[in-house]
């Protein structure tokens, strides 16, 4: 299994106050599998995501994703952890500006421990059909295409898994299905597994194996149908 979730619980203090986010008794995804999550807004998925990216602690629980137990780690044992495993692809793509989409893309494995290589760098480029944009910046990119960026640049330093958290919030539809493919195949072609948040039914439909977060997670059940 590349996650291996169980009993995990997230609560946040408030004061005196402790707000359960997060109950999830068992989760799994094996290696190179693909799942897409979907629940409403405020529902606890990211949360579910930063666990398993190893950027928040649970409260308790376990959780061992790509071979590694994240429980009891440091902050900076859960940093080069992410760095070499996990790959994030966010809704707002976070390219930078001043640099070009090639150089954005070596960016991705700048902390990993694979050296950025300009030649796998290029060749997820033309894999996602910008072979002619390398020295653009992303600002002369359309959306989808910055999204198609953000793939390359997630994929460049061989992450055993992608997290994609809404990727196709800012797409619109015709150009969501194109992008949410091009992941699918360029993760299938890597070996990368991929959790995707969205709440888009045109999305979440094209995935054979699916989650509803509201049945996952226990802390949101719980909390539902009070005033
Ligand atoms: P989703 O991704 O499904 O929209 P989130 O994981 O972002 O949901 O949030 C789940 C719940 O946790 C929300 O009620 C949110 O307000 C709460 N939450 C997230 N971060 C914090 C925090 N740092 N302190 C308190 N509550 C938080």
């Amino acid at each position: 299994m590349i996650v291996t979730l169980r009993d995990l619980v997230v609560e946040y203090r408030n004061g005196g106050e402790a707000l359960r986010v997060l109950d999830v008794p068992t989760w799994e995804l094996a290696e190179g599998e693909q799942v897409a999550i979907s629940g409403p807004s405020g529902s606890g998925k990211s949360t579910l995501l930063n666990v398993i990216a190893g950027l928040l602690v649970p409260t308790r629980g376990t959780a061992v994703v790509c071979g590694q137990d994240l429980i009891g780690l440091g902050e900076a044992e859960r940093d080069r952890f992410r760095a070499a495993h996990i790959a994030y692809i966010f809704q707002t793509f976070n390219l930078l500006q001043g640099y070009t989409v090639l150089e954005n893309v070596l960016l991705g494995a700048v902390f990993s421990p694979e050296r950025p290589d300009r030649a796998r760098a290029i060749a997820l480029l033309e894999r996602v059909g910008l072979r002619q944009r390398l020295t653009h910046t992303p600002a002369r990119l359309s959306i989808g295409e910055q999204q198609r960026v953000a793939i390359a640049r997630a994929l460049v330093k061989k992450p055993g898994l992608i997290l994609a958290d809404e990727p196709t919030g800012s797409l619109d539809p015709r150009h969501a299905g194109e992008v949410v493919r091009l992941l699918r195949e360029a993760c299938r072609e890597n070996g990368c597994a991929l959790a995707l948040v969205s709440h888009e039914a045109g999305v979440v439909s094209a995935f054979e194996k699916k989650v509803d977060f509201l049945a996952l997670n226990r802390a949101v059940s719980a909390a539902g149908g009070g005033p």
